[in-house]
């Protein structure tokens, strides 16, 4: 269904396309010639004994690919009209920087604005990122009688389906993602939709256990409900809330840790329910977003290759990108980098470490003599960037 008719607008969610002036600002900011010659050779390019590796999937997924097109064709289509985006489009800041240059304004986040939401008119256009926005937010744009631009993904749109089919059935959802995450925070306002629904958010399979333990054998429930403080629906009571649940993710986490979740959780039902009812108090549907799993697949696959070194570029507050550095770092020295400013010369590199806030910078980072280097990025990072931090390597030779 590409339109639906709300406060006589519509918001557009397809239709769009940049036209032929703004489909040449696209590529100059953000095609890269190296990289396209990289893709041609098998992914593979060695020069002055570096040989990088990029893995077979990496950068831009299908649903960045169309919310930035949205976005660009929006201006295109808006050339007076303030333009606004609820907040970042996509953890890029490349990406963001640029809509900040053509006229958008932010209404939260890194970029903000001086304007709020409170301040809009329905002059106004509002465009809602790739990972969709929270139904509060979506409802006090709509009553300011704004145009609303929708880039929101399809496969995002697929979770908040089975999110809403689980509460329908009277089932608690558990998210699998982080609860800070714009992503995560606009799938449960989807759960509040309905008066009854119920959501606790698990970042990890340390906490999923926690809640396994909880349904095996109960606990303190104030401890368990400090624990989740910021992870669970108002008023929600492990005690009751843990009978029957429904399990989803955050399209961006670890897939591997995703189905682990799932199963660690599935068997603890099967220990307090027994077989024959698991599929009351039980339910489970891959919502994996292929993009992401197959990033995630394509790194796995340069272990073997004998790599001196990993660089992982994308957002520092990109998830995707962070689970590429974890899953790199367990077989590589990786560098996840947002461009290639971070690095600062041959021996000097400002890198995020996994699981990390700050940026650190190390010494001697990159080997002398032959050198091999795996390259991936986050599905949020434009080839342009990634081929900007090639050519700076390649600099050094
Ligand atoms: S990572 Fe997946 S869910 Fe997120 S925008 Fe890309 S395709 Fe869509």
């Amino acid at each position: 269904m590409p339109t639906v008719a709300v406060h006589n607008k519509k918001i557009i969610r397809t239709g769009m396309k940049p036209g032929n002036a703004m489909q040449d600002i696209l590529s100059r900011q953000y095609y890269s010639h190296i990289i396209a010659r990289i893709k041609k050779g098998g992914n593979v390019y060695s020069k002055n004994g570096i040989t990088f590796y990029l893995t077979d999937s990496f950068g831009f997924c299908y649903g960045v690919d169309r919310a930035v097109d949205l976005a660009y064709a929006t201006r295109e289509k808006y050339p007076n009209t303030r333009l606004f985006l609820t907040t970042e489009i996509i953890h890029n800041p490349r990406v963001n920087k640029n809509l900040l240059e053509m006229g958008y304004q932010f209404l939260t986040g890194p970029y903000k604005g001086h304007v709020t939401v409170d301040e809009l008119t329905a002059e106004d256009v509002v465009v809602i990122p790739a990972f969709g926005t929270d139904l509060q937010t979506l409802k006090r744009v709509l009553d300011k009688g704004c145009q609303i631009v929708d880039t929101t993904c399809g496969s995002v749109l697929n979770i908040w389906r089975r999110v809403e089919s689980y509460i329908k059935d009277h089932f608690t959802v558990v998210i699998h993602g982080k609860h800070y995450h714009e992503e995560t925070q606009a799938t449960s306002s989807r759960v509040l939709k309905n008066p009854h629904g119920k959501y606790i958010v698990v970042l990890n399979m340390k906490e999923a256990d926690h809640v396994a333990h909880y349904i095996c054998q109960g606990g303190d429930k104030e401890t368990f409900l400090k624990k989740f403080e910021k992870a669970t629906s108002p008023g929600f009571d492990p005690d009751h809330d843990l009978e029957k649940i429904g399990l989803a993710n955050q399209t961006t986490m670890l897939g591997s840790e995703s189905l682990s979740i799932a199963d660690h959780l599935k068997k603890a039902m099967l220990k307090r329910y027994g077989n024959k009812t698991l599929s009351e108090h039980f339910l489970n549907f891959d919502t994996i977003c292929s993009a992401t799993d197959d990033r995630q697949n394509a790194v796995m696959a340069l272990e073997g290759k004998k790599l001196n070194l990993m660089i992982v570029v994308g957002g520092y507050n990109s998830s995707n990108t962070n689970q590429l550095c974890y899953i790199s770092s367990q077989f590589a020295s990786t560098y996840h980098i947002e461009n290639f400013e971070d690095i600062l010369s041959s021996e000097a590199i400002r890198h995020k470490p996994h699981g990390q806030w700050e940026t650190v910078v190390t010494n001697d980072w990159l080997p002398k003599g032959p050198v091999n280097i795996g390259v991936t990025a986050g599905a949020s990072t434009p080839d342009k960037v990634v081929g900007d931090v090639v050519e700076k390597i390649l600099s050094f030779r």
